[in-house]
């Protein structure tokens, strides 16, 4: 929708109704009536805003009256003059009548339903009044299919089966299916993804316990046998020094034998040096003697006992 609002600043003298004060009302850059007028403080000649703003940049910003420009607001005189205008609205040649005050001409023509507008969609012009009426008609609208949700141009409207309807319905329904699936197809592997990487971890986390527990056992085991060890080698000390004592007493037992054998001998020996002194001289007594040695002999051996013996 254009509307137009070029003739803004352009009120043209024929435009209004009744007497006008030209020399006041009038700009004396476009020679229209004053439109968003202001003023020169030198030489207080008011000019439309937009006039003495292109003039000033052409003319190094001194006013057409050559004066330094230096802009004061609109004396009140001309904008009470200005307000009492009754003015021909813009698109009177279009067919529009309303005549309206200096004040609400801006509003009334940004509304005028006599303005020219063009449609977007054929660019036929026409005016605001019949806009409406050519939306509803015009061949190269956009339309929405309220089933399918397909847009076609209004010309195209009988072309729009029921049966093409139902197979664009169809297809949206097969694509969001298809969409569907995908998304599904993707929430799967993700799925898959996790519980691989869960199971890995869990099985990183097994082979660590395992090994820990192996490291226990083994450290038992070490403990274990060191205490058989140690237990074994104190029996074997034990087993070693009861040896040595028992070796010890059968040497001394060894020792004494010998010395009861050497006195025993002794003995022995005397009682024949007695036997062949009695043969020299009384056989009797002698033999009486003899018996007595040989029985004290006899008690020494016994109380011996000694197995080795
Ligand atoms: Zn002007
Ligand atoms: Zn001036
Ligand atoms: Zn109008
Ligand atoms: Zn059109
Ligand atoms: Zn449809």
């Amino acid at each position: 929708m254009t509307g137009s609002s070029e003739y803004h600043g352009v009120i043209g003298v024929d435009r209004i109704h009744g007497k006008i004060d030209e020399d006041l009302l009038l700009c004396s850059i476009c020679h229209n009536v004053l439109w968003n007028p202001v003023a020169c403080k030198s030489c207080e000649n008011a000019f439309c805003t937009l006039c003495i703003h292109t003039s000033l940049k052409e003319k190094n910003n001194y006013c057409p009256f050559n004066c330094y420009f230096e802009e004061r607001k609109c004396p009140p005189c001309i904008s009470i003059l200005l307000s009492k205008l009754q003015i021909d609205c813009c698109y009177k040649l279009n067919g529009c009548t309303t005549i309206v005050s200096y004040e609400r001409l801006d509003e009334h023509e940004e509304e005028c339903n006599y303005q020219p507008l063009e449609c977007e969609k054929c660019h036929k012009q026409m005016l605001k009044q019949d806009f409406e009426q050519h939306q509803q008609e015009c061949e190269l609208i956009d339309l929405t299919c309220n089933e399918c949700h397909v847009i076609y141009k209004r010309k195209d409207l009988n072309q729009h089966t029921e049966i093409e309807c139902l197979q664009n319905q169809f297809e949206q329904q097969q694509q969001m299916i298809e969409k569907k699936m995908n998304e599904n197809e993707d929430i799967v592997k993700n799925m898959e993804k996790e519980t691989q990487h869960l199971v890995q971890s869990q099985m990183t986390t097994m082979d660590t316990k395992l090994e820990l527990v192996d490291e226990i056992l083994r450290m038992e085991h070490e403990t274990q046998q060191n205490e058989f060890e140690q237990k074994f080698q104190t029996q074997q000390d034990l087993f070693d020094e009861k040896q040595k004592l028992m070796e010890k007493k059968l040497n001394e037992n060894d020792e004494k034998y010998n010395m009861m054998l050497e006195n025993i001998e002794e003995e022995i020996q005397q009682i024949r040096l007695l036997k062949n002194d009695s043969n020299a001289n009384e056989n009797g007594t002698n033999a009486k003697l003899c018996k007595v040695d040989l029985d004290k002999l006899s008690k020494s051996v016994r109380y011996a006992g000694n197995p080795r013996f």
